[in-house]
């Protein structure tokens, strides 16, 4: 049957103004030791504790040595405290970079042994996870509250990869719209626009079916119609409602299919060039826009309309002007990438598994040809 398709979505999922406050306590109910991983923002501002005071039944501790795109000694600490904390909860509370280490945390809480023996190389099989896993997303950007992915980076070899397992897979997610307000400006844009290429890379996916289609479809009209907004008025409420919404949206949608080659060349612009997560999936995102035009065919064409442009091409155009009009990069030599870089990056690129998800076909001489196109 041609139409066959299966999605799968077991986190539970509140949204609103004011949730976590509302839910928190309730689903904490049946924990004692409660480890919260979070971002050192939401730490320093007090945000962390305040939205968590008033909790009572349990005891709460707090790990904040959280870096972007975190290490493998980082999971490793923090697995250290959940063990002799005997925590039985785990809360990820921040961007994608804490609620990634908070997952891994959970997972490895009850065991023995390091996030080596598992990921970059180690072949143990992660054992079920006995314990509580809650994420509370702060930016509006990876999704990973509604993900099985967690995304790590190996500092002794330099490579940042995705660890995708169905243990990943929150019991809950908590979304307030409020936790955003305080995202600066490019952070904003460029969380946001990640967003985009989630749900673009998911429908343009080889994997694409028409649930994660249409929460694409949403997610990119919503992201369109506010990013903008967001970026320039930090504490609009419609704004950032839409973009958390949009991020979430994005994020099911390609928990179903994965990523494409847009998120495979983000991982070596990241490890190796220091260009943070979004804005390295940003800047590829228009030409990948015009290389799927011919290889994507008629969808890329009808997602074009969908969005209220003639075609293609003047998506592919809307989206750049929108991410310079954010002062977004467009151009990979304004993160100090020259023509020399660009044989390795797409090599290492190339050996990301999710590459292949992408509807062109994915070899050196066409990565190299459009890397080639934004430098
Ligand atoms: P991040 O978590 O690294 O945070 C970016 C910056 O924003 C940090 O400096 C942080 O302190 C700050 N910040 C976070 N929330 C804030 C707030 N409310 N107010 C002010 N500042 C705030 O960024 P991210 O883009 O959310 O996450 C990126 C990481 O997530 C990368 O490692 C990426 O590979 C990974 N990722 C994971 C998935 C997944 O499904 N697991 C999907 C996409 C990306």
């Amino acid at each position: 049957m041609s139409n066959l398709f299966h999605h799968h979505m077991p986190v539970n999922i509140f949204f609103g103004t004011g949730i976590v406050e509302e839910k928190l306590g309730l689903f904490l109910k049946e924990s004692q030791n409660v480890l919260v991983i979070c971002d050192p923002f939401l730490d320093e501002s007090g945000k962390a504790k305040s939205i968590t005071t008033g909790i009572d039944g349990c005891t709460l501790h707090f790990f904040s040595e959280i870096e972007p795109n975190p290490s493998c000694d980082t999971v490793d600490r923090a697995v250290a405290l959940a063990r002799e904390l005997q925590a039985d909860c785990v809360i990820g509370l921040g961007g994608g970079s804490a609620l990634d280490v908070s997952k891994i945390t959970a997972c490895l809480a009850g065991t023995t042994g390091s996030i080596y023996d598992y990921y970059a190389g180690g072949t143990q099989q992660l054992p079920r996870r006995t314990t509580r896993l809650i994420c509370i997303p702060t930016t509006a950007g990876t999704g990973s509250e509604v993900t099985n992915v967690g995304v790590f980076t190996d500092r002794k070899t330099g490579r940042k990869a995705p660890m995708v397992n169905d243990e990943f897979w929150a019991d809950t997610a908590l979304l307030d719209p409020r936790l955003t307000y305080t995202l600066p400006p490019a952070v904003t844009a460029s969380t946001g626009m990640d967003a985009f290429c989630h749900a673009i890379e998911a429908y343009w996916n080889r994997e694409s079916q028409p649930v994660s289609d249409w929460l694409a479809m949403g997610a990119m009209k919503l992201i369109l119609e506010n990013i903008k907004t967001a970026w320039a008025s930090p504490e609009n409420e419609g704004a950032r409602g839409n973009m958390l919404l949009a991020s979430l949206l994005a994020g099911i949608a390609f928990s179903q299919t994965r990523t494409t080659g847009i998120h495979a060349l983000s991982f070596p612009l990241t490890a190796e060039f220091g260009v943070s997560h979004g804005a390295a999936c940003a800047v590829t995102l228009p030409a990948f826009i015009r290389l799927n035009a011919g290889e994507g065919g008629e969808k890329t064409e009808s997602l074009a309309r969908f969005l209220g442009d003639c075609s293609v091409e003047d998506l592919a155009d809307r989206v750049e002007r929108l991410m310079e009009s954010m002062d977004m990069a467009t151009r990979l030599n304004q993160f100090g990438i020259t023509s020399a870089d660009i044989e390795h990056i797409a090599e290492v690129g190339l050996s990301a598994a999710i590459i292949h998800l992408t509807p062109a076909k994915m070899d050196q001489e066409t990565v190299c040809r459009l890397l080639g196109t934004i430098l």
